[in-house]
């Protein structure tokens, strides 16, 4: 930044022309000029473009490659795009970043073909552990070894004589512990079964590390909450992560406070690489109330001003709250949270934030449980007046028909992970039929009626990658191929319209759509090479593409191939 004042001052006492030969008589050469790229700007006004310049961290001018050539001085960095498509930087709207970046950091189980290498993986993570730090994650996966067996500590202890390990199995039902862990959470032979749970134990009766349910509890009580260090390590990677994706912001749905301590740690230091929306929980509603925080808060790296509302329920677990039963569990309509009993318990925390002029994210999937929040958005513009409060819903994934003209009329922000699309949609029908399925991510549906879209991941229960969502918005094609030409195809969206929803529609629902969503001059010069043109390409292609290079604030941040910090 101080470098372009300081151009900007020279510009002022130099006549332009002696700098270099330039027409913009009273403009300063630019930082950095990306030419030859096939830009697509989402902006309506010029969606098409050869060229960008950035000065300092803003975009300055956006053109043909003559016109752009214009901002090229003697120190301008120039990059040649090679034709390459560029888009605006990807907004993820819906992230959970420390989880993904702790999944990120803990050692990778799945794809380990035996009992050996299994052991292998945690004996060498064991070595680079900080002591007294626990091993978590993992998610081992026996039926890729042979024999099939599930393991004991017995495979593990010896590697790991001062380090806990706690490792899942890859459905959640099961870890391995090791003698250290069941030390410190007291697990012993004569300890009993848990209701709803199993210690797993050999034929004298001590147990064998293997934990099943509610036995998994018992030792994960053990583990000490995450130091302030593992916090940032954690985020750290989940940005490095983000930035190799075209990830150039995100909105963290319920953040600890620790986490916002550490966001705030690094942007101090200059260190954060993507931009932060925070949303922490309405539960503790009162302290941006105290503050006097109100939505959108704080600078284009941190910003707070949201709150996370929980409505209940996923599909998967069945406890998406709907009107009509399951259908392969017909005993069951989902459950609202704890949150909603009694449901003014919610009303009055959301009355609260609104009054305060804080944002409203609100996690809703049955359409029972869409249905009651919307009563309750609709009770706040009656109680509070009309305003410009940008409520999201998020996930909105399975909605009443009579509740997309409200939708638009409340101007609601469905806030939708088309990844969960191709992945639910593989059992979808039978939990709620083919009706209810036809209304289920309704993308199509909900830009028909008006409603404003901003896309997201749900980071790290789907993976982070934009291109494998936009590749989901544009095919439908379910993860398990059985429905190669899209499931529900009337509601595919154009490459057009997801990335749309994935630039200015997520800026729309952080309030910055003046800041970013699009390549246009005046705009934070968040910007993403593409190695092919998602526009031109068969759609079942679109998922090959990879990331070249990504710009935040005008910094390359990622590049392909080279070594990235
Ligand atoms: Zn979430």
């Amino acid at each position: 930044m101080q470098n372009s004042i300081a151009r900007r001052a020279l510009a002022l006492v130099l006549p332009p022309l002696a700098l270099v030969p330039f027409s913009h008589a009273q403009s300063p050469a630019a930082d950095l000029v990306i030419t030859n790229a096939k830009v697509w700007t989402v902006d309506k006004s010029r969606p098409r473009a050869e060229a960008v310049a950035v000065l300092g961290d803003r975009i300055v001018a956006v053109g043909s490659n003559s016109e752009i050539a214009t901002w090229r001085g003697p120190h301008t960095q120039v990059i040649h795009a090679e034709g390459k498509l560029l888009l605006p930087g990807f907004n993820d709207a819906h992230v959970h970043f420390l989880s993904g970046g702790i999944e990120l950091d803990s050692v990778q189980l799945t794809d380990a073909t035996s009992k050996e290498e299994f052991a292998r993986r945690i004996g060498e993570r064991a070595r680079k552990t900080p002591k007294g730090e626990w091993i978590v994650g993992g998610d081992w996966d026996e039926t890729k070894w042979k024999p099939q067996e599930i393991p004991s500590k017995d495979l593990i202890d010896s590697l790991t004589p001062d380090t806990p390990v706690f490792v899942s199995r890859y459905d959640g039902h099961m870890v391995l512990a090791n003698s250290l862990a069941l030390r410190l959470a007291g697990i012993t032979a004569q300890t009993p079964d848990p209701p709803g749970g199993v210690i797993v134990r050999d034929a004298q009766g001590n147990p064998t590390g293997a934990l099943k349910d509610a036995a998994m509890d018992m030792a994960a009580k053990a583990i000490p909450p995450l130091s302030h260090e593992q916090r940032v390590r954690a985020i750290e990677r989940a940005m490095r992560h983000a930035v190799s994706l075209g990830v150039t912001s995100v909105q963290n749905m319920d953040p600890d406070y620790a986490d916002i301590a550490v966001y705030s740690e690094l942007l101090e230091r200059g260190e954060l690489k993507v931009r932060i929306y925070a949303a922490p929980l309405i539960a503790d509603v009162d302290d941006q109330v105290k503050i006097g925080i109100g939505h959108a808060f704080g600078g284009p790296w941190l910003r707070m001003g949201a709150v996370k509302a929980f409505a209940g329920g996923s599909l998967g677990s069945r406890t998406a709250y709907f009107y009509d039963p399951y259908l392969d569990q017909p005993n069951t309509r989902g459950l609202l949270s704890d949150e909603m009993h009694p449901i003014s318990l919610m009303r009055d925390r959301m009355m609260k934030a609104d009054a305060a002029g804080l944002q409203i994210c609100t996690h809703a999937i049955g359409d029972e449980a869409i249905s009651t929040i919307l009563d309750l958005y609709s009770e706040i513009v009656q109680a509070h007046g009309t305003a410009d409060r940008r409520f999201r819903i998020e996930h909105a994934q399975h909605m009443a028909a009579k509740d997309f003209d409200r939708f638009a009329q409340l101007h609601v922000i469905a806030s939708v992970e088309p990844y969960h699309a191709i992945d639910d949609g593989r059992f979808a029908e039978a939990r709620i039929g083919h009706q209810r399925a036809s209304r289920t991510y309704a993308f199509r549906t909900f830009l028909n009626h008006g409603v404003r879209l901003a896309f997201g991941t749900d980071w790290d229960v789907a993976p982070l990658d934009p291109i494998q969502t936009i590749y989901a918005a544009v095919t439908r094609a379910t993860l398990d191929g059985k429905n190669p030409s899209g499931w529900f195809p009337e509601q595919k969206l154009t490459v057009e319209e997801a990335v749309e929803a994935y630039t200015m529609g997520s800026a729309y629902a952080e309030f910055q759509e003046n800041e970013k969503g699009s390549i246009a001059p005046g705009k934070l010069a968040d910007m993403v090479l593409l190695s092919q043109d998602i526009f031109r390409v068969a759609p079942e292609s679109i998922r090959d593409s990879k990331v070249l290079k990504t710009f935040v604030g005008g910094k390359l941040v990622w590049e392909s191939g080279a070594q990235n910090k």
